[in-house]
Protein backbone atom coordinates (compact mmCIF):
# COMPACT_ATOMS: atom_id res chain seq x y z
CA UNK A 1 0.00 0.00 0.00
CA UNK A 2 3.13 2.21 1.03
CA UNK A 3 4.43 1.98 -2.37
CA UNK A 4 1.01 2.00 -4.36
CA UNK A 5 0.17 5.18 -2.14
CA UNK A 6 3.93 6.86 -3.69
CA UNK A 7 2.87 5.69 -7.10
CA UNK A 8 -0.89 7.59 -6.75
CA UNK A 9 1.42 10.92 -5.06
CA UNK A 10 3.28 11.11 -8.50
CA UNK A 11 0.14 10.78 -10.55
CA UNK A 12 -1.26 13.18 -9.08
CA UNK A 13 1.47 15.32 -9.65
CA UNK A 14 1.30 15.03 -13.09
CA UNK A 15 3.66 11.97 -13.74
CA UNK A 16 3.03 9.32 -15.90
CA UNK A 17 3.55 6.39 -13.88
CA UNK A 18 2.68 3.04 -15.03
CA UNK A 19 1.69 0.78 -11.91
CA UNK A 20 2.02 -3.02 -11.20
CA UNK A 21 1.37 -2.26 -7.27
CA UNK A 22 -2.00 -2.15 -7.01
CA UNK A 23 -3.99 -5.14 -4.89
CA UNK A 24 -6.92 -5.35 -6.27
CA UNK A 25 -8.97 -5.32 -9.70
CA UNK A 26 -9.11 -2.16 -12.07
CA UNK A 27 -12.94 -3.71 -13.19
CA UNK A 28 -16.26 -2.26 -11.76
CA UNK A 29 -18.73 -3.90 -9.31
CA UNK A 30 -20.92 -5.67 -11.46
CA UNK A 31 -24.23 -3.55 -11.98
CA UNK A 32 -26.61 -6.27 -10.73
CA UNK A 33 -24.69 -6.34 -7.22
CA UNK A 34 -24.52 -2.17 -7.05
CA UNK A 35 -28.48 -2.15 -7.96
CA UNK A 36 -29.44 -4.50 -5.35
CA UNK A 37 -27.18 -2.43 -2.96
CA UNK A 38 -29.19 0.41 -3.82
CA UNK A 39 -32.58 -0.78 -4.02
CA UNK A 40 -32.20 -1.85 -0.31
CA UNK A 41 -30.50 1.61 0.02
CA UNK A 42 -34.07 2.56 -0.94
CA UNK A 43 -35.62 -0.15 0.73
CA UNK A 44 -34.86 1.12 4.05
CA UNK A 45 -32.15 -1.83 5.07
CA UNK A 46 -29.95 0.90 6.86
CA UNK A 47 -30.50 -0.57 10.32
CA UNK A 48 -27.88 -2.78 11.93
CA UNK A 49 -28.43 -6.80 10.97
CA UNK A 50 -27.84 -9.92 12.73
CA UNK A 51 -23.92 -10.35 14.14
CA UNK A 52 -23.22 -13.16 11.96
CA UNK A 53 -24.89 -11.83 8.93
CA UNK A 54 -27.91 -11.59 6.86
CA UNK A 55 -29.66 -14.85 7.02
CA UNK A 56 -30.67 -15.23 3.14
CA UNK A 57 -26.80 -14.26 2.77
CA UNK A 58 -25.42 -17.09 5.01
CA UNK A 59 -28.00 -19.20 3.40
CA UNK A 60 -26.84 -19.11 0.08
CA UNK A 61 -23.10 -19.47 0.82
CA UNK A 62 -23.75 -22.22 3.10
CA UNK A 63 -25.67 -23.56 -0.16
CA UNK A 64 -22.80 -22.41 -2.18
CA UNK A 65 -20.00 -24.67 -0.33
CA UNK A 66 -22.39 -27.74 -0.20
CA UNK A 67 -23.16 -27.67 -3.95
CA UNK A 68 -20.02 -26.42 -5.63
CA UNK A 69 -16.60 -27.45 -3.19
CA UNK A 70 -19.03 -30.59 -1.62
CA UNK A 71 -18.74 -29.27 1.73
CA UNK A 72 -21.63 -30.11 3.57
CA UNK A 73 -22.45 -26.50 5.27
CA UNK A 74 -24.96 -25.11 7.50
CA UNK A 75 -25.79 -21.42 7.21
CA UNK A 76 -24.34 -21.51 11.57
CA UNK A 77 -21.30 -22.05 9.89
CA UNK A 78 -21.03 -19.10 7.98
CA UNK A 79 -19.92 -15.60 9.50
CA UNK A 80 -20.44 -12.03 7.31
CA UNK A 81 -17.31 -9.77 8.41
CA UNK A 82 -16.18 -6.34 6.97
CA UNK A 83 -13.84 -7.86 4.85
CA UNK A 84 -12.11 -10.50 4.12
CA UNK A 85 -8.59 -9.13 6.28
CA UNK A 86 -10.95 -8.94 9.19
CA UNK A 87 -11.97 -12.67 8.49
CA UNK A 88 -8.35 -12.92 8.68
CA UNK A 89 -7.96 -11.35 11.87
CA UNK A 90 -11.11 -12.51 13.81
CA UNK A 91 -10.01 -16.32 12.99
CA UNK A 92 -6.62 -15.95 14.12
CA UNK A 93 -7.72 -14.58 17.55
CA UNK A 94 -10.49 -17.02 18.32
CA UNK A 95 -7.84 -19.80 17.37
CA UNK A 96 -4.47 -18.77 18.91
CA UNK A 97 -3.79 -17.01 22.46
CA UNK A 98 0.07 -16.07 24.02
CA UNK A 99 2.61 -18.97 23.72
CA UNK A 100 1.30 -20.41 20.65
CA UNK A 101 3.34 -20.55 17.68
CA UNK A 102 1.39 -20.30 13.86
CA UNK A 103 2.76 -21.50 10.62
CA UNK A 104 3.28 -18.90 7.72
CA UNK A 105 4.33 -19.62 5.02
CA UNK A 106 6.26 -17.17 3.21
CA UNK A 107 5.99 -15.66 0.72
CA UNK A 108 2.92 -14.47 2.87
CA UNK A 109 0.31 -11.71 2.55
CA UNK A 110 1.66 -8.83 4.65
CA UNK A 111 -0.94 -8.82 7.35
CA UNK A 112 -0.59 -12.54 8.76
CA UNK A 113 2.53 -12.37 10.96
CA UNK A 114 1.20 -8.52 12.60
CA UNK A 115 -2.19 -10.29 12.75
CA UNK A 116 -0.24 -13.41 14.84
CA UNK A 117 1.82 -10.88 16.74
CA UNK A 118 -1.86 -8.64 17.51
CA UNK A 119 -3.01 -11.93 19.26
CA UNK A 120 -0.27 -12.22 21.41
CA UNK A 121 1.22 -15.21 19.37
CA UNK A 122 4.17 -15.79 17.27
CA UNK A 123 4.66 -16.43 13.61
CA UNK A 124 6.62 -18.88 12.35
CA UNK A 125 7.64 -18.02 8.73
CA UNK A 126 8.39 -20.90 6.65
CA UNK A 127 10.24 -19.60 3.26
CA UNK A 128 9.06 -21.26 0.33
CA UNK A 129 10.87 -20.24 -2.78
CA UNK A 130 10.94 -20.63 -6.25
CA UNK A 131 12.88 -23.71 -5.66
CA UNK A 132 9.31 -25.30 -4.51
CA UNK A 133 7.21 -22.80 -6.72
CA UNK A 134 6.42 -20.93 -4.09
CA UNK A 135 4.56 -23.76 -2.41
CA UNK A 136 5.03 -25.08 1.22
CA UNK A 137 6.10 -29.12 1.29
CA UNK A 138 4.85 -31.59 3.82
CA UNK A 139 8.82 -31.64 4.75
CA UNK A 140 9.32 -27.93 5.06
CA UNK A 141 5.72 -28.19 7.15
CA UNK A 142 6.91 -31.13 9.57
CA UNK A 143 9.99 -29.35 10.24
CA UNK A 144 8.57 -26.33 11.32
CA UNK A 145 6.05 -27.81 13.73
CA UNK A 146 6.87 -27.64 17.43
CA UNK A 147 4.62 -28.94 20.41
CA UNK A 148 3.37 -24.94 20.54
CA UNK A 149 2.21 -25.05 16.95
CA UNK A 150 -1.42 -23.75 16.82
CA UNK A 151 -2.77 -22.49 13.43
CA UNK A 152 -1.20 -22.95 9.72
CA UNK A 153 -2.16 -20.40 7.82
CA UNK A 154 -2.18 -21.55 3.75
CA UNK A 155 -3.18 -18.97 0.99
CA UNK A 156 -4.19 -20.35 -2.49
CA UNK A 157 -4.12 -18.76 -4.67
CA UNK A 158 -1.47 -16.82 -3.19
CA UNK A 159 -1.03 -13.06 -2.95
CA UNK A 160 1.49 -12.23 -3.52
CA UNK A 161 3.21 -15.30 -6.31
CA UNK A 162 -0.04 -16.13 -8.14
CA UNK A 163 1.13 -20.04 -7.33
CA UNK A 164 -1.83 -22.44 -6.68
CA UNK A 165 -1.40 -25.74 -4.40
CA UNK A 166 -2.53 -29.19 -6.84
CA UNK A 167 -4.97 -31.18 -4.90
CA UNK A 168 -2.56 -33.68 -4.32
CA UNK A 169 0.21 -31.24 -2.89
CA UNK A 170 -2.44 -30.05 -0.88
CA UNK A 171 -3.69 -33.01 0.57
CA UNK A 172 -0.27 -34.06 1.58
CA UNK A 173 0.30 -30.67 3.62
CA UNK A 174 -3.37 -30.99 5.01
CA UNK A 175 -2.75 -34.43 6.22
CA UNK A 176 0.67 -32.80 8.20
CA UNK A 177 -1.18 -30.66 9.62
CA UNK A 178 -4.35 -32.86 10.60
CA UNK A 179 -1.72 -35.47 12.10
CA UNK A 180 -0.57 -33.08 14.57
CA UNK A 181 -3.29 -31.20 15.57
CA UNK A 182 -2.89 -28.19 14.01
CA UNK A 183 -5.78 -26.04 12.57
CA UNK A 184 -5.75 -24.63 9.32
CA UNK A 185 -6.90 -20.97 8.62
CA UNK A 186 -7.52 -21.62 5.02
CA UNK A 187 -7.68 -17.94 2.43
CA UNK A 188 -9.41 -18.55 -0.33
CA UNK A 189 -10.08 -15.29 -1.57
CA UNK A 190 -8.59 -15.54 -4.91
CA UNK A 191 -10.68 -19.15 -5.30
CA UNK A 192 -12.84 -18.10 -8.64
CA UNK A 193 -9.49 -16.06 -10.26
CA UNK A 194 -7.76 -19.60 -11.74
CA UNK A 195 -6.36 -20.22 -15.34
CA UNK A 196 -5.54 -22.91 -17.81
CA UNK A 197 -8.59 -25.29 -16.71
CA UNK A 198 -7.01 -25.23 -12.78
CA UNK A 199 -10.79 -25.84 -10.86
CA UNK A 200 -10.24 -24.47 -6.84
CA UNK A 201 -9.62 -27.38 -3.80
CA UNK A 202 -10.33 -26.95 -0.10
CA UNK A 203 -8.20 -28.41 2.11
CA UNK A 204 -11.34 -28.94 4.13
CA UNK A 205 -12.57 -31.52 1.65
CA UNK A 206 -9.61 -33.81 2.26
CA UNK A 207 -11.70 -35.65 4.99
CA UNK A 208 -13.88 -35.55 8.08
CA UNK A 209 -11.16 -34.61 10.68
CA UNK A 210 -9.47 -31.66 7.94
CA UNK A 211 -12.63 -30.49 7.61
CA UNK A 212 -13.33 -30.28 11.36
CA UNK A 213 -10.09 -27.87 11.56
CA UNK A 214 -10.40 -25.91 8.57
CA UNK A 215 -11.25 -22.43 8.92
CA UNK A 216 -12.37 -20.96 5.43
CA UNK A 217 -11.95 -17.13 4.83
CA UNK A 218 -12.85 -15.74 1.86
CA UNK A 219 -14.64 -12.48 0.85
CA UNK A 220 -16.25 -10.91 -2.64
CA UNK A 221 -13.61 -8.20 -2.70
CA UNK A 222 -11.10 -9.91 -5.38
CA UNK A 223 -13.36 -12.11 -6.90
CA UNK A 224 -16.60 -10.15 -8.05
CA UNK A 225 -14.71 -6.00 -7.83
CA UNK A 226 -15.59 -5.40 -4.42
CA UNK A 227 -12.59 -4.29 -2.46
CA UNK A 228 -14.30 -1.25 -0.98
CA UNK A 229 -17.46 -2.71 -0.20
CA UNK A 230 -15.59 -4.49 3.01
CA UNK A 231 -17.22 -7.59 2.62
CA UNK A 232 -15.72 -10.62 3.76
CA UNK A 233 -16.85 -14.57 4.82
CA UNK A 234 -15.49 -17.15 7.45
CA UNK A 235 -16.94 -20.60 6.52
CA UNK A 236 -15.86 -23.28 9.63
CA UNK A 237 -17.39 -25.81 12.44
CA UNK A 238 -19.77 -23.99 14.69
CA UNK A 239 -17.17 -24.04 17.55
CA UNK A 240 -15.24 -21.36 15.52
CA UNK A 241 -18.00 -19.95 13.94
CA UNK A 242 -19.57 -19.34 17.41
CA UNK A 243 -16.32 -17.90 18.66
CA UNK A 244 -15.61 -15.25 15.91
CA UNK A 245 -18.95 -13.98 15.88
CA UNK A 246 -18.84 -13.44 19.67
CA UNK A 247 -15.52 -11.53 18.92
CA UNK A 248 -17.49 -9.73 16.02
CA UNK A 249 -20.62 -8.98 18.35
CA UNK A 250 -18.13 -7.12 20.53
CA UNK A 251 -16.06 -5.23 17.83
CA UNK A 252 -18.25 -4.45 14.98
CA UNK A 253 -21.45 -5.23 15.29
CA UNK A 254 -22.01 -6.57 11.80
CA UNK A 255 -20.77 -6.26 8.48
CA UNK A 256 -22.24 -3.16 6.71
CA UNK A 257 -26.51 -3.96 6.11
CA UNK A 258 -27.65 -2.90 2.71
CA UNK A 259 -23.82 -4.37 1.24
CA UNK A 260 -24.72 -7.57 2.17
CA UNK A 261 -28.14 -7.52 0.85
CA UNK A 262 -25.75 -5.93 -2.52
CA UNK A 263 -23.70 -9.31 -2.12
CA UNK A 264 -26.34 -11.92 -2.16
CA UNK A 265 -27.24 -10.64 -5.76
CA UNK A 266 -23.79 -12.15 -6.70
CA UNK A 267 -25.10 -15.62 -5.76
CA UNK A 268 -29.59 -14.72 -6.31
CA UNK A 269 -28.15 -13.64 -10.24
CA UNK A 270 -25.18 -15.79 -10.74
CA UNK A 271 -25.40 -16.27 -14.67
CA UNK A 272 -24.80 -12.55 -14.63
CA UNK A 273 -22.41 -12.65 -11.71
CA UNK A 274 -20.41 -15.87 -14.12
CA UNK A 275 -20.85 -13.52 -17.02
CA UNK A 276 -19.12 -10.97 -15.03
CA UNK A 277 -16.43 -12.99 -13.82
CA UNK A 278 -15.49 -14.32 -17.13
CA UNK A 279 -14.93 -11.40 -18.49
CA UNK A 280 -12.77 -10.35 -16.30
CA UNK A 281 -10.55 -13.90 -16.30
CA UNK A 282 -10.54 -13.48 -20.17
CA UNK A 283 -8.56 -9.74 -19.52
CA UNK A 284 -6.30 -11.07 -16.92
CA UNK A 285 -5.53 -14.32 -18.43
CA UNK A 286 -4.34 -12.15 -21.58
CA UNK A 287 -1.76 -10.19 -19.50
CA UNK A 288 -0.52 -12.69 -17.49
CA UNK A 289 1.12 -14.67 -20.18
CA UNK A 290 1.78 -11.00 -22.14
CA UNK A 291 3.44 -10.39 -18.49
CA UNK A 292 5.32 -13.31 -18.16
CA UNK A 293 6.57 -13.66 -21.66
CA UNK A 294 7.55 -9.90 -21.42
CA UNK A 295 9.21 -10.25 -17.80
CA UNK A 296 11.19 -12.99 -18.98
CA UNK A 297 12.60 -11.77 -22.37
CA UNK A 298 14.27 -9.04 -19.86
CA UNK A 299 18.19 -10.46 -19.18
CA UNK A 300 18.79 -11.03 -15.52
CA UNK A 301 14.59 -11.74 -14.76
CA UNK A 302 13.43 -15.16 -14.28
CA UNK A 303 9.36 -15.42 -13.61
CA UNK A 304 7.16 -18.71 -13.45
CA UNK A 305 3.78 -18.66 -14.83
CA UNK A 306 1.57 -18.62 -12.18
CA UNK A 307 -2.15 -20.44 -12.23
CA UNK A 308 -4.05 -18.00 -9.92
CA UNK A 309 -5.13 -14.23 -8.44
CA UNK A 310 -3.64 -11.76 -10.47
CA UNK A 311 0.09 -11.75 -9.62
CA UNK A 312 3.35 -12.96 -11.14
CA UNK A 313 6.51 -12.78 -8.76
CA UNK A 314 9.69 -12.97 -11.00
CA UNK A 315 13.27 -13.22 -9.28
CA UNK A 316 15.42 -10.16 -9.51
CA UNK A 317 18.29 -11.43 -7.42
CA UNK A 318 21.08 -12.08 -10.53
CA UNK A 319 21.11 -8.08 -10.92
CA UNK A 320 23.34 -7.74 -7.61
CA UNK A 321 21.00 -5.08 -6.11
CA UNK A 322 18.77 -6.01 -3.21
CA UNK A 323 15.06 -6.01 -4.36
CA UNK A 324 14.12 -2.48 -1.56
CA UNK A 325 16.73 -0.54 -3.86
CA UNK A 326 15.52 -2.10 -7.25
CA UNK A 327 11.61 -0.99 -6.36
CA UNK A 328 12.65 2.44 -5.29
CA UNK A 329 14.93 3.26 -7.81
CA UNK A 330 12.40 1.36 -10.76
CA UNK A 331 9.80 4.07 -9.22
CA UNK A 332 12.20 7.58 -9.53
CA UNK A 333 14.23 6.22 -13.06
CA UNK A 334 11.40 4.67 -15.25
CA UNK A 335 8.28 5.63 -13.06
CA UNK A 336 7.32 2.01 -12.45
CA UNK A 337 5.51 1.10 -9.63
CA UNK A 338 6.14 -2.76 -8.41
CA UNK A 339 6.40 -3.74 -4.70
CA UNK A 340 9.41 -5.63 -3.41
CA UNK A 341 9.26 -9.32 -2.32
CA UNK A 342 10.61 -8.25 0.58
CA UNK A 343 7.20 -6.70 2.08
CA UNK A 344 6.12 -10.97 1.80
CA UNK A 345 9.02 -12.01 3.38
CA UNK A 346 11.14 -12.99 0.28
CA UNK A 347 13.86 -10.10 -0.97
CA UNK A 348 15.21 -10.97 -4.34
CA UNK A 349 11.74 -10.51 -5.78
CA UNK A 350 9.00 -8.63 -7.12
CA UNK A 351 5.34 -8.59 -6.99
CA UNK A 352 3.86 -7.55 -10.38
CA UNK A 353 0.17 -7.12 -10.50
CA UNK A 354 -1.27 -7.20 -13.96
CA UNK A 355 -4.18 -5.70 -12.82
CA UNK A 356 -3.93 -2.78 -14.82
CA UNK A 357 -4.82 -1.83 -18.21
CA UNK A 358 -3.11 -3.47 -21.17
CA UNK A 359 -1.19 -0.10 -22.84
CA UNK A 360 0.18 0.09 -19.01
CA UNK A 361 1.27 -2.89 -19.25
CA UNK A 362 3.27 -2.93 -22.17
CA UNK A 363 4.71 0.56 -21.58
CA UNK A 364 5.84 -0.59 -17.88
CA UNK A 365 7.23 -3.65 -19.13
CA UNK A 366 9.49 -1.76 -21.73
CA UNK A 367 10.30 1.16 -18.80
CA UNK A 368 11.49 -1.86 -16.96
CA UNK A 369 13.44 -2.92 -19.44
CA UNK A 370 15.40 -0.05 -20.10
CA UNK A 371 16.15 -0.47 -16.39
CA UNK A 372 17.43 -3.32 -16.09
CA UNK A 373 19.79 -2.88 -19.17
CA UNK A 374 21.19 0.26 -17.44
CA UNK A 375 21.69 -1.91 -13.91
C1 LIG B 1 -7.05 -8.83 -0.58
C2 LIG B 1 -6.77 -9.98 0.30
C3 LIG B 1 -7.54 -10.24 1.46
C4 LIG B 1 -8.62 -9.36 2.02
O1 LIG B 1 -9.41 -8.67 1.21
P1 LIG B 1 -10.56 -7.72 1.76
O2 LIG B 1 -10.48 -6.53 0.88
O3 LIG B 1 -10.30 -7.39 3.20
O4 LIG B 1 -11.83 -8.49 1.61
C5 LIG B 1 -7.24 -11.36 2.20
N1 LIG B 1 -6.27 -12.19 1.85
C6 LIG B 1 -5.51 -11.99 0.77
C7 LIG B 1 -4.44 -12.96 0.46
C8 LIG B 1 -5.74 -10.87 -0.04
O5 LIG B 1 -4.94 -10.66 -1.10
Amino acid sequence: MAVDAKAKALKAAGEDVCGFAAGEPDFDTPVHIKAAAIAALNEGKTKYAPTPGIPPLREALAQKYTETYGLPTQAAQVVVSPGGKFSCYLTILATCSAGDEVIVPAPYWVSYPEMVKLAGATPKLVLADDSTGFKLTPDMLEAAITPRSKLLILNSPSNPTGAVYTPAELAAITAVAVKHNLYIMSDEIYEHLLYDGVTHVSPASFSDEARERTIIVSGFAKTFSMTGWRLGTIVGPTKITKAVAELQSQMTSNATTFAQWGALAAYTQWDKTKAALDEMLTAFDRRRKQVHTGLNAIDGINCQLAQGAFYLFPNISSFGIDDLTFCDRLLDEQKVAAVPGSAFGAPGFLRISYATADETLQKGLDRLQAFCAGL
